[in-house]
């Protein structure tokens, strides 16, 4: 069994000056923050809390929500982070399938679903007396280390079966890519509740790197703490980069990489991005790849604009159709293979078996490799639209049409209709009030072919999405009947 030291414990060890968090003016070091980890992980054991215990928590975002997941690990528990953007009724059957032993709240208003799981405030549990502070442990890579649930973009969030094995290669993985160096400041705004988030924290201990958590995404805010506190490395999701190149400012000059990642990102953004100074590079993965697995390096752009990157070593992807890989240039199901890769989801043995398959994952997009093995992701294979037998994309259609300035937002999706089976429908959040849709159509007519080309248009004040910044187009092809069109239709 493969096994290793605690990870906080070690850094605070070996460089226990160093700054390991950092939230608005408060400060820890590793050897500050192993200290409150090893008093919360002693409450927490005086609890009765212990090996393979899950611990569920919903929590605002907060240096001591940090200390609870460094805490877990350190006692062998299973970390179960709850969404904090889910309604009383979305959460009760993430509660009821991870069935906690535990769950940790910080008290805010929230009417908790009745489960008849025991529940503490974290504010309170840190104030308990402490028998021992636990300050030494041993990780298993084997035993369970989260379960994380997915983004619920196209159906029921499921509970993703993180081991502390699948930890440890995601930040190998993007250590041999990106190169993680202990001089690293690492600005973390993407949700804790989610893989991305959640990998932040442990890929700081691992590779002993700083990580500055901010309460929420700001642009102005942001910027100033970019500047600030020398952030080298960001994690974003396209609507921020939008944001952030709102402002007038330079790009931060110690930001070297911003890893952009959780949906099909625009080509035409990143270069705007890069033409302003900042570093960003595409990133694909997902909550059973233990967060991103493929990473475009700067060098590449603008050759493979387009590509999400080089699978990051050791993980192997394949394109599939009808169970048989596909040739360079083929459009299919993307499958990937690594230790990265989760060992299946919990409570769930039905989406286990149809989605990993002989240490494969079939992750449900659709997409293609280069002869060089650069991978190009299109869309997921639940939002192709076939309309009169020919496939397209949504994401393809979305990516010319925030290239016309008066854009701010779009969604494409697929309406059933007796004719064509599909029609390709899309929502616009205008930034220009006197754009039609003859202008949306007239800009796409050079750039795509005729049958692509949306043919119902609604004119929306914002598009729905998760809080991963993912389009959630389910909700709209519920929604249109109470959408007002646009125009009149044309096909
Ligand atoms: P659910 O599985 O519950 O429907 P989800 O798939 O959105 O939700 P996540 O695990 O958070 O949950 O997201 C992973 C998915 O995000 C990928 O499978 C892919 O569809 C999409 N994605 C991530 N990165 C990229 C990218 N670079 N390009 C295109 N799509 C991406
Ligand atoms: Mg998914």
């Amino acid at each position: 069994m493969v096994q290793s030291p605690d990870w906080l414990h070690y850094q605070a060890e070996i460089h226990p000056q160093r700054e390991a968090l950092i939230f608005g003016q408060q400060r820890w070091t590793f050897a500050e923050l192993d200290a409150d980890v090893a008093r919360l992980a002693g409450i927490l054991a005086d609890w009765g809390i212990g090996l393979q215990h899950r611990v569920a928590y919903r929590l605002r975002r907060s240096p001591e929500q940090v200390m609870l997941a460094h805490a877990l690990t350190r006692l062998g528990a299973v970390l179960v982070p709850l969404n904090t953007r889910l309604k009383p009724g979305e959460l009760e059957p993430i509660i009821q399938n991870a069935d906690p032993t535990l769950i940790v709240e910080d008290g805010s208003d929230f009417a908790w679903p009745d489960t008849g799981h025991r529940r503490i405030i974290l504010e309170e549990l840190m104030e308990g007396s402490l028998a021992q502070p636990l300050f030494t442990a041993t990780l298993n890579f084997e035993d369970l280390h989260a379960l994380v649930y997915t983004s619920g973009t196209t159906g029921t969030p499921k509970g993703v079966e993180i081991t502390v094995g699948n930890q440890w290669w995601s930040a190998m993985g993007f250590g041999l890519n990106a190169g993680l160096e202990p001089h690293d400041r690492w600005l973390h705004i993407m949700p804790l509740f989610h893989v991305g988030g959640l990998t932040i924290l442990f890929r700081s201990v691992i590779h002993g790197s700083t990580v500055v958590l901010e309460e929420g995404f700001d642009q102005v805010r942001t910027y100033d703490t970019l500047i600030r506190e020398r952030i080298s490395l960001l994690s974003v999701v396209p609507t921020m980069v939008h944001r952030l190149l709102e402002l007038d400012g330079d790009a931060p000059p110690h930001l070297r990489l911003a890893l952009l990642g959780g949906a099909p990102a625009a080509p035409a953004l990143i270069e705007r991005a890069h033409q302003r100074g900042y570093r960003v590079v595409p990133t694909y993965g997902m909550t059973e790849t233990c967060s991103q697995i493929v990473t475009l390096e700067e060098s590449e752009w603008p050759k493979r604009a387009g590509s999400s990157g080089h699978p990051n070593l050791p993980v192997d992807v394949r394109i599939m159709k009808d169970n048989r890989p596909l040739p360079a240039g083929k459009v299919g199901e993307i499958w990937v293979r690594g230790p990265m890769v989760a060992r299946g989801y919990w409570n769930n043995p039905q989406a286990t078996r149809t989605t990993f398959h002989d240490g494969w994952l079939r992750t449900g997009d659709i997409g293609y490799l280069d002869p060089d093995g650069f991978l190009y992701v299109i869309d997921r294979l639940r939002d192709m639209i076939i309309r009169g037998g020919e496939n397209i994309y949504p994401s393809e259609v979305e990516q010319h049409l925030v290239g016309h300035p008066g854009v701010s937002d779009v969604a494409v999706f697929g309406v059933q209709d007796e004719e064509w089976g599909q029609r390709v429908a899309v929502a616009v959040v205008v930034s220009d009030p006197a754009l039609t849709p003859k202008d949306l159509r007239n800009f796409l007519s050079n750039r795509l072919a005729s049958y692509k080309i949306p043919s119902i248009y609604y004119r929306v004040d914002a598009i729905p999405r998760n809080a991963s910044g993912k389009i959630l187009r389910a909700t709209l092809r519920d929604q249109t009947s109470a959408m007002t069109k646009w125009t009149e239709n044309h096909d």
